[in-house]
């Protein structure tokens, strides 16, 4: 199956905080593999911008490292490797001082695609815009690429939508949710909305719950003083797993493009119920026989941060009403999982005698580790021994599907990196949606430290606390299992 590759217009694109992790990880194998691709034009310049002593030279070796160790797929070619790096550059630029923006000035030209990714703490979001203004180094089009977390509650995020909106128009602001940037989140969208199958059924007439899960196996271990600020809600809840329910509960747009889209994720989380106190559960784990406790991870005692959280939503509007929602994430669980699953309901009159127990119909949609979808149905077991039946999964792994052209699925970023310099905002949150989002969560934080509630503790290696599974339990339900 061959990929089509679309090339984008010639650009310059800036990556401040250009010798971080996510650079070295993300950015910069992406573009390479872009480049590789052919969906770099002629002239595409990467310019790496950061405090750090490097030139061009040293530069250009910090991302051969990058490129060999983290670009997926195969790509390693050596001539292709030093044709990607002849388009990069560095600057040496302090966010917050003077030095250096001149002369970026003096380079970044005016008639091609400007792009300024901010891949550096939030702290230096507002200065870096302020900077790209002052300077004179944004041109009317530019664009800037914002990274998570956009806030720590409503109000900062109120306060960096107004600090960067003094400088750039909506449509030049790209927030970043890389979740969005996964080929599975975006196929969900074509599920839905290029079949006549699944429409009629997705509602609460058909659809018995959801269930969204992201489940990691690494603890908090060197990021712990940062996340024990935010803990699972800030850091995965209010961004990434309301992204994922947006998608699955939105109303098909007019059209496929960024307003009509965004207008309708923005209408889920307007239509998100408070959530009741017994409808979540908060937890934290314990050392194991691999691992420190989350309070050794973060440095910290008395914590009560949670690194997991599951919970029942409602979406009220008459699509969903009475059609729960169970999202639940968390550190150190049992297998690395991200899945959506669609439950739907019992057919209304059964006529196989005594085997409808725990039969339904479900689709999965697997976001990692392996991306693809499938569709559990009921079928009359093989062979002659009566009217037995089973379920089977239809199946549509991408990496069975497409053999060995799954190397060439884009990794989220590097799809999201391109989608800057199209000008496609489809797949980046709007500053009304994240504060939506925000506005949201912060009562139910606010309501944890009014009652100081404690975490329950789960152990390492484990699918979480017991009450979570009592979430679902007490109304008959169960979540799916959390295994690789
Ligand atoms: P990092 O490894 O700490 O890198 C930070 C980068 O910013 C470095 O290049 C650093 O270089 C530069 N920097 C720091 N202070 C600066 C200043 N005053 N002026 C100019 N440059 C400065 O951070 P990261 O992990 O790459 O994360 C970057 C952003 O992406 C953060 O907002 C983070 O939350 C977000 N993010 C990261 C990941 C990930 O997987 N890493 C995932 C999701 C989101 P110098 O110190 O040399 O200046």
């Amino acid at each position: 199956m061959a990929t089509h590759v679309i090339p984008v217009d010639p650009f310059d694109l800036v990556i401040f905080g250009g010798t971080g992790d996510l650079a070295k990880r993300k950015i910069l194998p992406g573009l390479f593999r872009r480049f590789v691709a052919g969906q770099m034009p002629e002239g595409a310049r990467v310019i790496g911008a950061a405090r750090g002593e490097f030139d061009d030279a040293g530069y250009r070796d910090f991302a051969r490292d990058a490129i060999e160790k983290y670009a997926h797929g195969k790509i390693h070619d050596k001539g292709k490797i030093n044709d990607f790096l002849n388009c990069l550059s560095y600057f040496r630029i302090d966010a917050l001082g003077d030095g250096g923006w001149k002369d970026l000035a003096k380079i970044m030209r005016k008639d091609v695609v400007q792009a300024f990714y901010f891949s550096v703490g939030p702290r230096l979001f507002a200065p870096l815009a302020e900077r790209l203004h002052k300077y004179k180094i944004a041109g009317p089009d530019a664009r800037i690429v914002v990274e998570k977390p956009f806030g720590h509650d409503l109000e900062s995020a109120r306060a960096l939508n107004a600090e960067l909106a003094a400088y750039f128009k909506e449509t030049q602001i790209y927030r970043i949710d890389h979740y969005l940037g996964k080929e599975t989140v975006q196929n969900l969208m074509v599920v839905r909305f290029a079949n006549i199958l699944f429409e009629p059924l997705w509602n609460a007439q058909y659809v018995d719950h959801i269930q969204i899960t992201v489940a990691e196996t690494v603890g908090v271990g060197g990021r712990g003083a940062y996340y024990d600020k935010s803990g699972a809600m800030r850091d995965m809840v209010q961004n990434h797993l309301m992204q994922l329910l947006c998608l699955i509960a939105m109303e098909p747009p007019a059209h496929f493009d960024p307003d009509s889209v965004r207008d309708e994720k923005l209408k889920v989380i307007r239509a998100l119920d408070p959530v009741e106190v017994e409808d979540i559960v908060r937890g934290q784990y314990r050392a194991g026989p691999d691992g420190p406790s989350y309070i050794e991870d973060a440095e910290n005692p008395d914590s009560t941060t949670e690194s997991y959280l599951a919970m029942k939503l409602h979406v009220s509007n008459w699509r969903w009403s009475g059609t729960p929602f169970y999202l639940r994430t968390g550190k150190r669980l049992r297998a690395r999982k991200s899945e959506i699953a669609v439950v739907f309901k019992d057919p209304p009159h059964f006529i196989f005698g005594d085997q409808q127990e725990q039969r339904c119909n479900e689709l999965i949609i697997h976001l990692q580790p392996n991306e693809g979808m499938d569709l559990r149905v009921t079928i009359k077991e093989p062979g002659p021994g009566g009217m037995r039946l089973m379920d089977v999964p239809l199946d549509m792994s991408f990496a069975e599907t497409l053999g060995d052209e799954v190397d060439d699925i884009p990794d989220a970023y590097e799809r999201l990196v391109m989608d800057v310099i199209r000008g496609d905002q489809t797949l980046f949150m709007r500053g009304d949606e994240v504060e939506a989002a925000w506005a949201w969560v912060d009562p139910i934080i606010k309501g944890w430290q009014d009652r100081g509630d404690q975490p329950k503790l789960y152990d390492a290696g484990s699918s979480g606390p017991e009450d979570a599974l009592m979430l679902m339990h007490r109304e008959g339900r169960r979540w799916r299992e959390i295994s690789e």
